[in-house]
């Protein structure tokens, strides 16, 4: 069982059962499934710091359990490719989330790595009132959204039900390589299936978890976003 009782304690002292994305990331990237590079600053000045430390371009978004959406409010800035971009990207977040919310509690704003676009995939947990625990995964975007082409299966899943997952989506022909797009790492698609598996199973007391999006390579992947609600 990986320990993760040191974040989860902490959001429980402090009356959360949200958990900020530094937070979900951490305990994804424990369970050994590829995180963007991250750094939360307090200010500009650290925030300026850990850019130049983590290596242009970045991503800003903001940091706060007011705020769950972040993008929708215009607390995430992507692609910034030197100190000015982020000094205003910065300023920018931190005034939107006032505008949103006057009195949101800021955290501070999360530097990260921007990743190249690969194929959006998602997965997801969530707690079925009759079989507990449940696993899902699709593509991401309109995929999703419109289309609702995902996957379900009871936790805990074994390797082949991984594969089963993946493989039935209709959008099975994009992660294949469908139309000259890049074949996609399925190897690591299934061993993320498995680990956030492994961490539902281990950890009953998260209530939903939503990995979106996840971007897949031709050699390996990388969470952009994570969320993890718990139990209470
Ligand atoms: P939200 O809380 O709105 O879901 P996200 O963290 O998912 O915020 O960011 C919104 C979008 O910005 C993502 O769906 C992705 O397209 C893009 N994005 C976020 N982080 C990165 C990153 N590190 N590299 C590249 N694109 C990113
Ligand atoms: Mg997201």
């Amino acid at each position: 069982m990986t320990d993760i009782s040191d974040i989860l304690e902490k959001a429980k002292a402090e009356g959360r059962n949200y958990l900020l994305e530094p937070e979900a990331k951490e305990i994804i990237a424990r369970y050994g499934i590829p995180v963007t590079k991250i750094k939360v600053g307090k200010d500009l000045d650290e925030v300026l710091k850990y850019a130049g430390e983590i290596g242009y371009p970045v991503v800003l978004k903001i940091v706060s359990p007011d705020v769950i959406h972040k993008s929708d409010i215009g607390g995430v800035k992507i692609n910034l490719r030197n100190k000015a971009e982020v000094e205003r990207a910065y300023k920018e977040i931190i005034a939107a989330t006032k505008r949103f919310k006057p009195d949101a509690r800021i955290v501070g704003v999360l530097v990260q790595e921007f990743v190249p676009q690969g194929t959006e995939i998602i997965i997801g947990v969530s707690k079925d009132p009759q079989f507990g625990p449940t696993i899902m995964f699709g593509l991401g975007g309109i995929f999703v959204e419109i289309l609702e082409d995902v996957s379900f299966r009871i936790i805990p899943i074994t390797r082949r039900d991984a594969k089963e997952m993946i493989s039935e989506i209709k959008g099975y022909k994009v992660l294949m390589g469908a139309r000259g797009r890049e074949t996609c790492d399925i190897e690591a698609i299934i061993n993320a299936l498995l680990s956030v598996s492994k961490l539902a199973w281990e950890h009953q007391e998260i209530k939903e978890l939503d990995l979106n999006p996840i971007e897949v390579y031709s050699k390996g992947l990388k969470v952009v976003d994570a969320r993890i609600v718990l139990e209470g």
